[in-house]
């Protein structure tokens, strides 16, 4: 089967303390101070064979994601710009959908033929962060498209207990390729879902958000946000083509924060009640974090989901003074987080296709990061 592989040399930097475990298991904890030289191409390899546990998935749709990019890219020293866990070389490719052609010995819960969609993380269940329900910070975890094989590939094996059941999505997308295409997107979903409604306390039906930064995560936020019932949704992205790809979901308040008054515009839009819940979605956090404290709502939830490598100044007086308070957020695993995204998504009221800009062939993956790499998609998808 075809596959696109990435691989790096594996060179940590002399001033990083590598653990014994990493050593041992080539696998990076901050892979942007380990893995030099990133490189993909495509290769020919084996079908996996499903472990007893493992079901084996023919990929149709795999969604091209800021950390397949960020993988991709290096810095000037040639060291990835990643800073997550990663063992290469790997098959990326981790937010997709696909059917059930062969399951494992133990498995039960899955028939041929089913449509599914994965979480990421394969937790071990046994560790000291498990047991506490905590499946998302497992000690050993694997992760798909990370620390093994994922899904940009005709085929990937994925443990049972991770994968979900899509078809009750059928009867909202009718013809099957719109289904698998939309079901590609509810692993971003998830992540939005997960930091506001599983982090955060108390939002609430008829909240005000502000989504600071619209990329994929902060499309697929903002839809999520407004099928849980947002009282409205306000947008900053300097990019032009995502701000209309917004508009064209039907969201009223998006603007260019480089020519307008971040505060002043929430202030003016929310009737001068600020947002209750402030999302950050863009890195840019020196820029966001000073407009957020001018405009937070009594009681606003501020969640933290992107991945920003500078630190920015806050202002704790401001949380102070209006009750607020930030939640840090990762991932979505566990935690009823898939089901009730797939439900929202069965029931109509999150139709992430037109976040969908570009489609491109597994032959073209290389060009589909590339692509992605642009940053001016909503959502970049290879269609196996
Ligand atoms: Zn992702
Ligand atoms: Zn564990």
């Amino acid at each position: 089967m075809k596959a696109l592989v990435l691989d790096a040399e594996w060179n940590p930097q002399p001033q990083y303390d590598l653990s014994d475990h990493e050593r041992e298991s080539q696998r990076a904890s901050n892979s942007s101070k380990v893995w030099q030289e990133p490189t993909l191409h495509l290769e020919d390899r084996d079908r996996p064979e499903p472990g007893e546990d493992e079901v084996l998935v023919r990929v149709r749709y795999a969604g091209v994601c800021g950390s397949d990019v960020s993988m991709a890219g290096s810095d000037d020293e040639g060291y990835t710009h990643y800073s997550a866990y990663t063992r290469f070389p790997t098959v990326i490719g981790h937010e997709f959908s696909g059917e059930v052609v062969e399951t494992g010995d133990n498995c039960s819960l899955f028939e041929l033929g089913d449509p599914v969609t994965a979480e990421v993380t394969d937790y071990c269940g046994r560790c000291h962060m498990c047991r506490q329900g905590f499946h998302g910070h497992c000690e050993n975890f694997e992760q798909l498209g990370f620390t093994i094989d994922g899904a940009f590939a005709e085929y990937v094996t994925v443990p049972e207990k991770i994968l979900w059941d899509v078809s009750s999505l059928a009867n909202q997308f009718k013809d099957e390729d719109r289904m698998y295409k939309a079901a590609a997107t509810i692993e971003p979903s998830t992540i939005s879902y997960y930091g506001l409604f599983k982090r955060a306390d108390g939002i609430l039906p008829g909240d005000y958000y502000v989504f600071h930064g619209i990329g994929p995560i902060g499309l697929t936020g903002m839809n999520v946000s407004r099928a849980a019932g947002a009282g409205k949704v306000i947008a900053f992205e300097p990019s032009d083509p995502r701000r209309e790809i917004a508009h064209k979901l039907g969201f009223e308040h998006v603007y260019n924060p480089l020519e307008t008054d971040p505060a002043a515009k929430v202030d003016d839009v929310t009737g001068g009640e600020g947002a209750d819940v402030h999302v950050e979605t863009s890195g840019a956090v020196n820029a966001t974090y000073s407009v957020m404290e001018d405009s937070l709502s009594e009681r606003a939830n501020v969640v933290h989901i992107s991945n920003a490598a500078s630190a920015p100044e806050v202002d704790l007086r401001k949380y102070q003074a209006a009750s607020a308070q930030i939640y840090g957020t990762e991932g979505h695993t566990g935690q009823r987080v898939y089901p009730r995204t797939i439900r929202m998504m069965a029931a109509g009221q999150l139709d992430n296709l037109p976040i969908v800009t570009s489609t491109f062939s597994l032959d073209n993956a290389v060009e589909a990061v590339e692509q992605a790499a642009k940053r001016v998609d909503g959502k970049v998808l290879i269609e196996m």
